[in-house]
């Protein structure tokens, strides 16, 4: 079997990267409350049905109970021809399922310059590059790539397996995801192909977002006016964040699982002051603010969080000369994303364990994954347990997003083993 999967893949590289070029030049940004993940989606709904599966599409909103459940976040995000497409590959029965799950939005390009095109897919020396092709649309390719290639190769599975995209995801969405557990869409198991730089995830970390105001007294003081500048405030803050981030990175008791990598992120990601539409400005602004994003191990809770950060801050606040006359006003904005997972030595965690070693001679590292995404909907509201993995690559969220090419070919195999294994392959 290892000798056929190879050289399939080798064989098939530029349809692996051809497909990969047709998402990715189909942009799919997310523009929060809104997103136009629409034709994306019509393409992945092809291409399934090319590979045979059967699909289905549907609102998030469509699903009965979304909004109702206590996780569904309600923050004006608008779903209209915003559609999830799963695909199911009917298994003859008898045999372990699988989902591969993931979003086709993508950040939005920004206004940072790339020196690719971002909606061009080409391959540029070992590289593959493209806004959402490492984040998270070569993911879903490689699954794709990996349930032709098994078919082609005349393989016959006794489980299912499902390939699902939905839609916003970015920007702490995960209502979609929520949506197909609501919709009773299950399996033995799940794999998340977020970029783990073909780490296997069974576990990730969590975070939280929060917006830090100032209101400050604006104008100049032609009359002897006092105003009151909340940019100094924020910028006293500012430090007060750099000493939180700093403070608990030297006291995080760290999980096994993230000693490759223990930092918990801190990431001042905006900062708002004054009217930057003007070429010049004529007065103090009336106010500043500034957005944090936080990351915890998993375990952590919302309220742990919360209280972590308000605890160091709020004392540094209080003896602070103009901290304490213009306070910051912190705002958590979209949802707290909890980490969460499954023991590391789930049965799908050894299944991908061992087609790591079938493919690449040192097998694959299992560790935490040290972002946030969705897989907490299903490890938190559904009987399907999710693992992470995915491609290796660069630049997520940043200019000249991109994959490795070789690395990518290697993660069709380890998908296309580990469907056979566990969904239980057999050939005539
Ligand atoms: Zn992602």
């Amino acid at each position: 079997m290892v000798d056929d999967i190879r050289q399939w893949v080798l064989q098939h590289r530029e349809l692996i990267l051809d497909t990969n070029r047709r998402l990715v030049s189909i942009p799919s940004e997310n523009l929060y409350p809104r997103g136009n993940e629409l034709r994306v989606q019509q393409e992945v709904k092809q291409l399934l049905e090319e590979l045979g599966f059967e699909t289905q599409t549907f609102l998030p909103t469509d699903v009965p109970g979304l909004v109702e459940h206590p996780a569904f976040l309600n923050d004006g995000r608008v779903y209209d021809q915003r559609p999830n497409v799963v695909g199911r590959l009917r298994g003859a029965g008898n045999g372990k399922s699988l989902i591969f799950s993931g979003h086709m939005d993508t950040v939005p390009q920004g206004i940072d310059a790339w020196t690719q095109n971002p909606f061009g897919g080409d391959v540029v020396g070992d590289r593959q590059y493209g806004l959402g092709i490492f984040d998270m649309k070569g993911g879903m390719v490689a699954a794709m790539m990996a349930a032709r290639c098994l078919s082609e190769l005349g393989y016959r599975l006794k489980g299912d397996v499902l390939i699902e995209t939905v839609v916003d995801e970015e920007f702490g969405g995960a209502n979609a995801t929520l949506s197909c557990r609501l919709a009773g869409i299950e399996a033995d198991a799940a794999i998340v192909p977020e970029p783990s730089n073909l780490a296997i995830g069974p576990i990730n970390q969590g975070g939280v977002y929060f917006r830090v105001s100032f209101q400050g007294v604006p104008g100049r003081n032609f009359s002897g006016e006092k105003v009151v500048n909340p940019v100094y405030a924020a910028a006293r803050f500012l430090e007060v964040v750099r000493q939180y981030h700093e403070w608990r990175n030297k006291h995080a008791a760290v999980p096994p699982l993230f000693e490759w990598n223990p930092e918990l992120v801190t990431l001042v990601q905006v900062l708002r002051a004054g009217n930057t539409q003007m070429e010049l400005a004529d007065r103090v602004p009336s106010t500043c603010s500034f957005d944090v994003w936080i990351q915890c191990f998993p375990g952590t809770t919302e309220e742990e969080l919360t209280e972590e950060f308000t605890r160091f801050y709020q004392p540094l606040v209080n003896q602070d000369e103009l901290l304490s006359q213009v306070p910051p006003v912190v705002e958590k904005k979209i949802r707290f994303l909890p980490g969460t997972g499954i023991p590391a030595d789930h049965p799908i965690v050894q299944t991908l364990e061992a087609a790591g070693r079938q493919t690449i001679e040192e097998g694959l590292p299992t560790r935490g994954a040290a972002f946030a995404c969705d897989s907490f909907m299903f490890n938190l509201y559904s009987n399907t347990p999710a693992v992470i993995l995915g491609p290796t690559g660069g630049n997520a969220h940043a200019p000249d997003e991109f994959i490795y090419v070789d690395d990518f070919l290697r993660l069709v195999e380890v998908y296309a083993r580990t469907i056979a294994n566990w969904c239980e392959a057999t050939k005539n």
